[in-house]
């Protein structure tokens, strides 16, 4: 039977405007960085992806690279759309990005006009979309000026290959430039997709306060730190299965005394609120006036479920919030 999505979709979550502009996006957001390869079951897949948009998940974050292998998470995502989400194409929010290497040679990585344009059309073919809803540069490319970047996105949103520019990993200041270049070819920055979460609190230091000023909105992303900020590692193990068991991104050198005594006592706080720490976790992203949605990774259905759920619990006090202080840190 075809899949239909569930009637109720739109009462389970709030969308809130991203930035100044017209476009509002779920408080929570799936990302398809891991799990999404075709080196994993397209059936689960499936689930998470259709789960998460019968829970009022209408945003999907890609790029060009993501995998494994490069490339293969836009393919499996492109195969769920064209089987299943194909009627619901104007109610998704379905963005990706290139600035990362994505192929050997002088024109597959960085910020220059001839990869950023050439890679949208890569992504377009692997989505089996006619457009993108939001085109990112990945990532800072000092040596490629601003101009050039930017003009690389503004050509994407006048071609309708992209609807609106983003930007990720930027500092304040390239922030602030890639806002003025943008301005400059009339097209407005939406976006800005940085890493944040109780581990990494760099965006607190002028970048939330950039995006403010300029009516940017943000989506940050690893808000469980990979994992870290769950209960997956809470034994000092890492589970099989897991991304650190995979030796992707992380080690076990990771569960240090340090670490483990942070995340018990976040831990503690959580279970006091009837939280888990995930929820608390994205709780806590969610609290900043400046992050328009939490972007979260999940490898299985029951995780999905696990964090949608944070959106339910009660906002934090301030008690909580002085307790969860001297644990946050980087
Ligand atoms: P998270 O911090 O949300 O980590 C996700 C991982 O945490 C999952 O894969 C899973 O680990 C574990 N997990 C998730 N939910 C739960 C839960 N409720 N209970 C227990 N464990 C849980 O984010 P990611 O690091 O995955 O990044 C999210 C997205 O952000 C990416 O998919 C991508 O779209 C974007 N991103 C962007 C970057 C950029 O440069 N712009 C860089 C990195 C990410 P496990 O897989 O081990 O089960």
């Amino acid at each position: 039977t075809p899949y239909v999505a569930d009637d109720a979709r739109y009462s389970k979550l709030d969308y809130v405007r991203t930035g100044r502009s017209g476009l509002r996006l779920p408080r929570i957001s799936l990302g398809l960085w891991n799990n999404f390869g075709t080196d994993r079951v397209l059936e689960t897949q499936r689930d998470i992806v259709l789960r998460a948009f019968d829970r009022g998940v209408t945003h999907f974050d890609l790029a060009n690279n993501y995998g494994p292998p490069y490339g293969s998470a836009e393919e499996q995502f492109g195969r769920i759309v064209a089987a299943n989400l194909r009627p619901y194409r104007d109610e998704l929010v379905v963005s990706s990005k290139a600035g990362y290497d994505m192929r050997p040679g002088p024109y597959g990585d960085g910020g220059s006009r001839k990869y950023l344009l050439s890679s949208l059309d890569a992504s377009l073919d692997r989505l089996g979309l006619d457009y993108v809803d939001v085109f990112y540069s990945h990532r800072p490319d000092p040596e490629t000026p601003i101009d050039e970047t930017m003009g690389a996105l503004a050509t994407a949103v006048r071609q309708g290959k992209a609807l609106y520019a983003g930007i990720s990993n930027y500092s304040p200041e390239q922030t602030a430039a890639a806002a003025d270049a943008l301005a400059a070819e009339g097209v407005p920055l939406l976006i800005h997709q940085p890493r944040y979460n109780m581990f990494d609190r760099k965006p607190e230091a002028g970048l939330f306060d950039t995006l403010l000023e300029r009516g940017v909105g943000s989506i940050v992303f690893s808000p469980l730190a990979g994992g870290l900020l769950t209960g997956r590692y809470l034994s000092g193990k890492a589970p099989a299965g897991s991304r650190m068991a995979e030796g992707r991104w992380f080690t076990e050198e990771a569960l240090s005394e340090t670490y483990l005594e942070r995340v018990r006592g976040l831990n503690d706080i959580a279970e006091a609120r009837g939280q888990s720490l995930a929820q608390l976790a994205l709780t806590w992203v969610l609290r900043q006036p400046a992050v328009t949605s939490a972007l979260i990774g999940a490898s299985s259905v029951a995780q999905l479920d696990d964090s949608l759920d944070a959106l339910h619990g009660a906002a934090l006090s301030d008690d909580e919030l002085a307790a969860i202080e001297p644990l946050a840190v980087d």
